[in-house]
Protein backbone atom coordinates (compact mmCIF):
# COMPACT_ATOMS: atom_id res chain seq x y z
CA UNK A 1 0.00 0.00 0.00
CA UNK A 2 1.07 3.32 -0.72
CA UNK A 3 2.07 5.55 2.21
CA UNK A 4 0.16 8.93 1.99
CA UNK A 5 0.78 10.39 5.37
CA UNK A 6 2.25 13.95 5.67
CA UNK A 7 5.22 13.63 7.39
CA UNK A 8 5.80 15.42 10.23
CA UNK A 9 8.49 17.55 12.01
CA UNK A 10 7.88 18.09 15.45
CA UNK A 11 9.87 20.60 17.89
CA UNK A 12 9.46 20.06 21.74
CA UNK A 13 10.96 23.47 23.59
CA UNK A 14 10.07 21.67 27.24
CA UNK A 15 11.22 24.55 29.37
CA UNK A 16 12.65 26.88 27.34
CA UNK A 17 11.98 30.16 25.42
CA UNK A 18 9.25 32.80 27.06
CA UNK A 19 6.59 34.29 25.62
CA UNK A 20 8.86 36.97 23.52
CA UNK A 21 11.61 34.46 22.66
CA UNK A 22 9.03 32.61 20.95
CA UNK A 23 7.11 35.28 19.07
CA UNK A 24 10.93 35.40 17.45
CA UNK A 25 11.44 32.03 16.75
CA UNK A 26 8.46 31.09 15.41
CA UNK A 27 8.70 34.66 13.11
CA UNK A 28 12.70 33.27 12.45
CA UNK A 29 11.54 29.90 11.25
CA UNK A 30 8.85 30.97 8.94
CA UNK A 31 11.26 33.24 7.46
CA UNK A 32 13.87 30.52 7.03
CA UNK A 33 11.55 28.32 5.53
CA UNK A 34 9.78 30.39 3.21
CA UNK A 35 13.73 31.42 1.81
CA UNK A 36 14.37 27.93 1.00
CA UNK A 37 11.18 27.53 -0.69
CA UNK A 38 9.75 24.88 1.52
CA UNK A 39 6.27 23.58 0.39
CA UNK A 40 4.69 22.99 3.70
CA UNK A 41 1.96 20.82 1.98
CA UNK A 42 5.27 18.26 1.74
CA UNK A 43 6.07 18.25 5.33
CA UNK A 44 4.39 19.87 8.14
CA UNK A 45 6.41 21.42 11.23
CA UNK A 46 4.61 22.43 14.46
CA UNK A 47 6.41 23.67 17.75
CA UNK A 48 5.57 22.80 21.23
CA UNK A 49 6.15 25.96 23.57
CA UNK A 50 5.54 25.84 26.72
CA UNK A 51 2.07 27.04 27.84
CA UNK A 52 2.56 30.42 28.66
CA UNK A 53 3.87 31.12 24.87
CA UNK A 54 0.65 29.51 23.00
CA UNK A 55 -1.30 32.55 22.70
CA UNK A 56 1.59 35.10 21.37
CA UNK A 57 1.79 31.42 18.95
CA UNK A 58 -1.68 31.94 18.41
CA UNK A 59 -1.66 35.10 17.12
CA UNK A 60 1.64 35.46 15.34
CA UNK A 61 0.39 32.01 13.50
CA UNK A 62 -3.04 33.57 12.97
CA UNK A 63 -2.03 37.39 11.65
CA UNK A 64 0.76 36.13 9.34
CA UNK A 65 -0.96 33.33 8.42
CA UNK A 66 2.42 31.00 8.81
CA UNK A 67 2.58 27.50 7.65
CA UNK A 68 3.08 26.64 11.16
CA UNK A 69 1.12 24.21 13.53
CA UNK A 70 1.53 24.51 17.28
CA UNK A 71 0.45 22.17 20.18
CA UNK A 72 1.10 21.91 24.16
CA UNK A 73 3.55 19.72 25.69
CA UNK A 74 0.97 18.43 28.04
CA UNK A 75 -2.71 18.09 29.12
CA UNK A 76 -5.18 17.43 32.05
CA UNK A 77 -6.66 13.99 31.71
CA UNK A 78 -9.94 16.14 33.66
CA UNK A 79 -12.39 18.82 32.10
CA UNK A 80 -12.33 21.41 34.67
CA UNK A 81 -12.17 21.52 38.58
CA UNK A 82 -10.23 21.56 41.69
CA UNK A 83 -7.04 20.29 39.74
CA UNK A 84 -4.65 23.45 40.52
CA UNK A 85 -2.01 23.63 38.04
CA UNK A 86 -3.59 22.04 35.40
CA UNK A 87 -5.18 23.00 31.85
CA UNK A 88 -7.34 20.95 29.97
CA UNK A 89 -8.03 19.88 26.54
CA UNK A 90 -10.50 22.82 26.14
CA UNK A 91 -8.17 25.24 26.80
CA UNK A 92 -5.76 24.25 24.42
CA UNK A 93 -8.51 24.32 21.68
CA UNK A 94 -9.81 27.97 22.47
CA UNK A 95 -6.03 28.64 21.77
CA UNK A 96 -6.44 26.33 18.08
CA UNK A 97 -3.36 23.85 19.66
CA UNK A 98 -3.10 21.11 17.30
CA UNK A 99 -2.11 19.12 18.81
CA UNK A 100 -0.27 18.23 22.74
CA UNK A 101 2.33 15.99 23.41
CA UNK A 102 1.45 13.27 26.10
CA UNK A 103 2.88 10.66 27.87
CA UNK A 104 6.27 12.31 27.40
CA UNK A 105 9.32 10.16 29.10
CA UNK A 106 10.29 13.27 31.26
CA UNK A 107 6.30 13.33 32.42
CA UNK A 108 6.41 9.70 33.09
CA UNK A 109 9.47 9.73 34.91
CA UNK A 110 10.05 13.02 36.72
CA UNK A 111 5.88 12.99 37.45
CA UNK A 112 5.62 9.67 37.61
CA UNK A 113 2.67 9.44 35.20
CA UNK A 114 1.09 6.22 34.32
CA UNK A 115 -0.16 4.29 31.48
CA UNK A 116 -3.68 5.32 32.63
CA UNK A 117 -3.13 8.75 33.29
CA UNK A 118 -1.87 8.78 29.61
CA UNK A 119 -4.68 7.18 28.76
CA UNK A 120 -6.65 9.82 30.19
CA UNK A 121 -5.07 12.64 28.63
CA UNK A 122 -5.22 10.93 25.04
CA UNK A 123 -8.85 10.74 25.46
CA UNK A 124 -9.47 14.23 27.08
CA UNK A 125 -7.40 15.95 23.77
CA UNK A 126 -9.14 13.60 21.34
CA UNK A 127 -12.65 15.06 22.72
CA UNK A 128 -11.55 18.15 22.52
CA UNK A 129 -9.94 17.77 18.44
CA UNK A 130 -6.54 18.27 19.49
CA UNK A 131 -4.40 15.52 18.38
CA UNK A 132 -2.30 13.92 20.74
CA UNK A 133 0.88 13.05 19.80
CA UNK A 134 1.37 9.97 22.05
CA UNK A 135 4.93 9.34 23.27
CA UNK A 136 6.09 5.90 24.60
CA UNK A 137 9.63 4.25 24.70
CA UNK A 138 11.69 1.97 26.62
CA UNK A 139 14.83 2.84 29.03
CA UNK A 140 18.09 1.00 28.49
CA UNK A 141 17.37 -1.22 31.41
CA UNK A 142 14.08 -2.19 29.63
CA UNK A 143 15.94 -2.77 26.18
CA UNK A 144 18.16 -5.26 27.77
CA UNK A 145 15.63 -7.49 29.72
CA UNK A 146 12.46 -6.69 27.35
CA UNK A 147 14.16 -6.11 24.14
CA UNK A 148 13.46 -3.40 22.25
CA UNK A 149 9.60 -3.22 21.03
CA UNK A 150 7.92 -4.76 24.19
CA UNK A 151 7.51 -2.11 26.70
CA UNK A 152 6.93 0.86 23.95
CA UNK A 153 3.97 -1.87 22.65
CA UNK A 154 2.75 -2.29 26.48
CA UNK A 155 2.35 1.85 26.63
CA UNK A 156 0.19 2.13 23.53
CA UNK A 157 -1.64 -0.68 24.55
CA UNK A 158 -3.02 1.10 26.84
CA UNK A 159 -2.54 4.77 25.98
CA UNK A 160 -5.59 3.63 23.11
CA UNK A 161 -7.31 2.10 25.72
CA UNK A 162 -9.89 5.11 25.88
CA UNK A 163 -10.59 5.97 22.94
CA UNK A 164 -12.73 4.90 19.24
CA UNK A 165 -11.16 3.80 16.18
CA UNK A 166 -12.13 7.98 14.50
CA UNK A 167 -9.68 9.12 16.93
CA UNK A 168 -6.54 11.31 15.14
CA UNK A 169 -3.59 10.30 17.02
CA UNK A 170 0.17 10.50 16.41
CA UNK A 171 2.34 8.57 18.12
CA UNK A 172 5.87 9.04 18.68
CA UNK A 173 8.40 6.02 19.55
CA UNK A 174 10.98 7.51 21.86
CA UNK A 175 13.71 5.24 23.17
CA UNK A 176 14.54 6.77 26.76
CA UNK A 177 18.33 6.34 26.05
CA UNK A 178 18.08 8.33 22.63
CA UNK A 179 16.46 11.31 24.17
CA UNK A 180 19.01 14.01 24.93
CA UNK A 181 21.80 11.47 24.74
CA UNK A 182 23.07 12.29 20.85
CA UNK A 183 22.88 8.48 20.68
CA UNK A 184 20.45 8.21 18.30
CA UNK A 185 18.68 4.82 17.05
CA UNK A 186 19.62 3.53 13.93
CA UNK A 187 16.69 3.93 11.19
CA UNK A 188 16.24 0.02 11.19
CA UNK A 189 15.52 -0.20 14.77
CA UNK A 190 13.74 2.72 15.08
CA UNK A 191 11.43 1.38 11.94
CA UNK A 192 11.07 -2.21 13.46
CA UNK A 193 9.68 -0.44 16.13
CA UNK A 194 7.29 1.90 14.48
CA UNK A 195 6.30 -1.31 12.50
CA UNK A 196 5.23 -3.04 15.63
CA UNK A 197 2.93 0.04 17.27
CA UNK A 198 1.20 0.34 13.66
CA UNK A 199 0.21 -3.68 14.34
CA UNK A 200 -0.99 -1.95 17.82
CA UNK A 201 -3.17 0.82 16.05
CA UNK A 202 -4.75 -1.66 13.64
CA UNK A 203 -5.41 -4.36 16.64
CA UNK A 204 -6.58 -1.25 18.80
CA UNK A 205 -8.79 1.00 16.23
CA UNK A 206 -8.17 -0.95 13.15
CA UNK A 207 -6.73 -0.92 9.39
CA UNK A 208 -7.50 2.87 8.18
CA UNK A 209 -6.76 4.71 11.54
CA UNK A 210 -3.86 2.22 11.48
CA UNK A 211 -2.88 3.42 7.57
CA UNK A 212 -3.70 7.44 8.39
CA UNK A 213 -1.30 7.95 11.74
CA UNK A 214 1.80 9.00 11.29
CA UNK A 215 4.44 6.99 13.90
CA UNK A 216 7.16 9.73 14.50
CA UNK A 217 10.54 8.75 15.61
CA UNK A 218 12.55 10.83 18.57
CA UNK A 219 15.50 10.87 20.07
CA UNK A 220 18.97 12.85 19.07
CA UNK A 221 17.26 13.71 16.00
CA UNK A 222 19.56 16.24 13.68
CA UNK A 223 19.91 17.36 10.25
CA UNK A 224 22.40 15.03 9.56
CA UNK A 225 20.63 11.97 10.74
CA UNK A 226 17.00 13.02 10.02
CA UNK A 227 17.30 11.27 6.18
CA UNK A 228 18.17 7.76 7.15
CA UNK A 229 14.76 7.78 9.74
CA UNK A 230 12.21 9.46 6.75
CA UNK A 231 13.23 6.43 4.51
CA UNK A 232 11.65 4.12 6.49
CA UNK A 233 8.44 3.00 5.46
CA UNK A 234 6.69 3.54 8.75
CA UNK A 235 8.93 6.22 10.00
CA UNK A 236 6.69 9.39 9.33
CA UNK A 237 8.43 12.00 11.16
CA UNK A 238 10.21 12.92 13.69
CA UNK A 239 9.94 14.90 17.57
CA UNK A 240 12.58 16.45 18.19
CA UNK A 241 14.37 17.77 21.38
CA UNK A 242 17.36 19.98 22.00
CA UNK A 243 18.11 20.39 18.05
CA UNK A 244 14.37 22.41 17.95
CA UNK A 245 15.81 24.98 19.90
CA UNK A 246 18.66 25.77 17.23
CA UNK A 247 16.73 27.98 14.21
CA UNK A 248 18.97 26.77 11.60
CA UNK A 249 19.29 22.99 12.57
CA UNK A 250 15.78 22.79 13.15
CA UNK A 251 14.57 24.14 9.69
CA UNK A 252 17.45 22.34 8.07
CA UNK A 253 15.60 18.65 9.64
CA UNK A 254 12.56 20.38 8.17
CA UNK A 255 13.64 20.63 4.93
CA UNK A 256 15.45 17.05 4.94
CA UNK A 257 13.86 16.60 1.70
CA UNK A 258 16.32 18.99 -0.14
CA UNK A 259 19.22 19.17 1.50
CA UNK A 260 19.73 15.15 1.37
CA UNK A 261 17.46 14.43 -1.75
CA UNK A 262 15.27 11.96 -0.31
C1 LIG B 1 12.57 14.73 23.22
O1 LIG B 1 12.77 15.27 24.30
O2 LIG B 1 11.43 14.38 22.90
C2 LIG B 1 13.71 14.49 22.35
C3 LIG B 1 13.55 13.70 21.34
O3 LIG B 1 14.87 15.15 22.69
P1 LIG B 1 16.24 15.17 21.83
O4 LIG B 1 15.88 15.42 20.40
O5 LIG B 1 17.03 16.28 22.44
O6 LIG B 1 16.87 13.83 22.01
Amino acid sequence: MVNTRTPLIAGNWKLNLDHLQAIAFVQKLAWSLSDAKHDPSTVEVAVFPPFTDIRSVQTLVAADKLPIAYGAQDVSEHESGAYTGEISAAFLRALECGYVVVGHSERRTLHNETDEQIAGKVAAAVAQNVVPVICVGETSDDLEKHGPSAVPVAQLKVALSKISSTADIVVAYEPVWAIGSGQAATPEQAENVAAALREVIRETLGDDVAQKTRILYGGSVKANNIAGFMREPNVDGALVGGASLDLNEFSSIVRYQKHVGV
